[in-house]
């Protein structure tokens, strides 16, 4: 039998997901405020054995959405 097929974005951590703040909080990258009921991603990083959420507001998650396309494509160029 075949193993699932693993994606890069969806391992056990979990994968990007769009939430709406319950709070106010801070954007990771450029730290621009995140206000309750405001639009915004929570990303998932392994850090050592436990896993970090970091929130990014839309405009960050659009800059790291490209930069993760930018590096999918440049290991698909490598792979041929
Ligand atoms: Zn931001």
């Amino acid at each position: 039998m075949m193993s699932r097929t693993i994606s890069l974005i969806s391992a056990k951590n979990g994968k990007p997901k769009y939430l709406i703040a319950k709070k106010l909080c801070k954007c990771s990258k450029c730290k621009t405020l995140i206000r309750a009921s405001q639009k915004c991603v929570e990303v998932p990083m392994i850090a050592g054995a436990y896993t970090n959420k970091k929130r990014y507001c839309l405009n960050c998650f659009r800059l790291v959405l490209n930069q993760t396309i930018k590096d999918i494509e440049q290991l698909k160029e490598e792979l041929d």
